[in-house]
């Protein structure tokens, strides 16, 4: 069972391989890439991947992995868990029968909180917003315990990367969940003023890995400022692969790539480790309160 390198998670339970692209946050999503390393004959992901023009490429063919779905079951300690980190929950192509039995484990373990991300959030709401939702989720516990619904162990996020993937924080607050949470990574633009009640998380990241594309850290802080002023928890991740550069030019500049933004020589590509993640001098670390 994998332990992970997400820094406001335990652990990942993949259960579900494969995915489709849908915007530009997916464009050099660090899954594919890792999936098409092992999608030779009989290995994990033969068969979810093929090699086009501009690299691997999901095929858009999903797998459940039945054996996995049992998997936190086993796990006494409480852990925080994010789920699927190599697909999408809510993809067009996993049944609902198949979601149900995985909020179902979720059920039997209160102990463990959870954190679901998609870029399909209308598609989440469709499924948590059934009235009778949690009597399906009951029927595969196999106890005659009540499902409260939402499961207060569940958190609910979406991905959004520029201004067009909005849209989906409006889909997720009207979603019943226990947690909102929103993760804009990569931060690809300013996404301007942010309405954010019922939010309760917000994390914040640039892309790292080949091709980075920089986060400008007038968005970042941007998202930073208002989330502070509108009480929202927030987090911020990482710089991605982009650092800004500030008073201390680096050692050896000549060997890093420099990029301007407004005319002004601001970025300097380090690379993710290099660049980390303090924002004006400090880490922001904020969870919502219920792990606090
Ligand atoms: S939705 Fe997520 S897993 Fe699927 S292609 Fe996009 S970034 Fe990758």
């Amino acid at each position: 069972m994998a332990e992970t390198l997400i820094e406001w998670a335990d652990r990942v339970w993949n259960f579900l391989r494969g995915c489709s692209m849908v915007s530009e946050g997916c464009r050099h999503c660090y899954a594919m890439i890792m999936a098409h390393r092992f999608s030779g004959p009989g290995q994990a992901y033969e068969g979810l991947t093929e090699l086009g023009p501009k690299g691997p490429r999901w095929n858009g063919k999903i797998r459940v992995v039945e054996e996995k779905i049992p998997e936190p079951l086993q796990v006494r300690k409480p852990q925080r868990w994010f789920v699927n980190s190599m697909s999408d929950l809510f993809h067009e192509d996993v049944p609902f029968e198949v979601i149900d039995r995985a909020f179902a484990v979720m059920a039997l373990t209160p102990r463990h909180t959870y954190q679901i991300l998609t870029k399909r959030p209308w598609r989440m709401r469709e499924y948590c917003s059934l009235d009778w939702r949690n009597q399906l989720v009951a029927q595969h516990t196999q106890t005659m315990r009540m499902v409260p619904w939402p499961l207060p162990n569940v958190w609910l996020g979406v991905s959004v990367e520029n201004q067009d993937a909005l849209s989906r924080v409006d889909a997720l607050k009207d979603t019943p969940a226990a947690v909102r949470f929103i993760s804009i990574e990569p931060l690809l633009e300013d996404l301007g003023a942010l309405i954010l009640d019922g939010i309760h998380w917000v994390i914040v990241g640039g892309e790292s890995g080949r091709g980075a594309r920089l986060m400008d850290p007038k968005w970042a802080r941007s998202i930073r400022d208002q989330c502070v002023r509108q009480n929202v928890n927030f987090f911020f991740k990482q710089w991605g692969a982009w650092v800004p550069v500030y008073a201390d030019p680096p050692d050896e500049p000549a060997t890093h790539e420099l990029r301007t933004i407004d005319g002004a020589p601001v970025m300097l590509k380090v690379g993710k480790h290099q660049a980390g993640r303090l924002i004006d001098g400090r880490e922001w670390n904020e969870y919502p309160e219920v792990v606090a």
